[in-house]
């Protein structure tokens, strides 16, 4: 248990930090583009968090099954725990959701602080529909939450997968990235150790693409609403 505990330490000093700089820009950025583009940065660092923590609890349930899967007595006594551990893994219902929104990270640093509200509103005010857009996907949970490619930091539209980390990556971008490093490419999540990126091990990922597609079309359609409004 000493890891877990190790772990709630580090993550407890990661929200603290990830406060501080939210603290500061508030509190230093006085132009409102240059805090929108601060907060967008802060916000897709949240993200990766979001997606390191997601990682270990599906591995903790996996485990915990595989477990409890060798100590029932019916157990065989045969079976290839690898395999079963990775099909665990696969079927944790939290493995294949996107959504960070309910990572209690997410809900601490990002989620109904008050700040956030505060800068929305002042914001609004002024009339900037980007700021308005962020100011929602911040406030807002439940929704789906498009996957942010890790280079260029925009919502991906052609999602890649990789078949032995199971990052998702925008495919230009990251043969793009891997073209460029020649055969060194790391994952470039934070925290992912596969540190050997190749363009072979990337599938398309059809069943994403068809979420982000409805996803984008209602934020278009949202758009022109609001635009029908004025
Ligand atoms: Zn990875």
């Amino acid at each position: 248990m000493a890891l877990y505990e190790r772990l709630e330490e580090n993550l407890d000093k990661c929200i603290r930090s990830l406060d501080i700089w939210k603290q500061l820009i508030n509190e230093n950025c006085d132009d409102e583009q240059e805090k929108r583009m601060e907060m967008e940065k802060l916000t897709n660092c949240v993200k990766s968090y979001c997606d390191i923590d997601k990682q270990i609890k599906s591995t903790e349930n996996a485990l915990r099954k595989l477990d409890e899967k060798m100590n029932d007595p019916d157990s065989k006594g045969s079976e290839d725990i690898d395999h079963l551990f990775q099909e665990y893994l696969q079927d944790d219902p939290t493995a294949s959701t996107n959504n960070y929104k309910e990572s209690p990270l997410w809900k601490k640093v990002i989620g109904g602080h008050s700040d956030v509200v505060e800068v929305r509103q002042k914001k609004s005010k002024i009339d900037d529909t980007q700021f308005e857009e962020l100011g929602d996907s911040l406030l807002c949970s439940n929704v789906f939450a498009p996957p942010i490619d890790p280079i260029s930091k925009t919502v991906i539209q052609h999602p890649y997968k990789n078949k032995r980390c199971k990052h998702v990556y925008e495919y230009g971008t990251i043969s793009n990235y891997i073209k460029q490093m020649k055969n060194k490419a790391k994952c470039p999540y934070i925290g992912c150790n596969n540190n050997n990126l190749r363009l072979t091990d990337l599938v398309e990922d059809g069943n994403l693409q068809v979420q982000i597609s409805q996803y984008l079309e209602t934020q278009q359609e949202e758009d022109d609403d609001s635009e029908d409004e004025d």
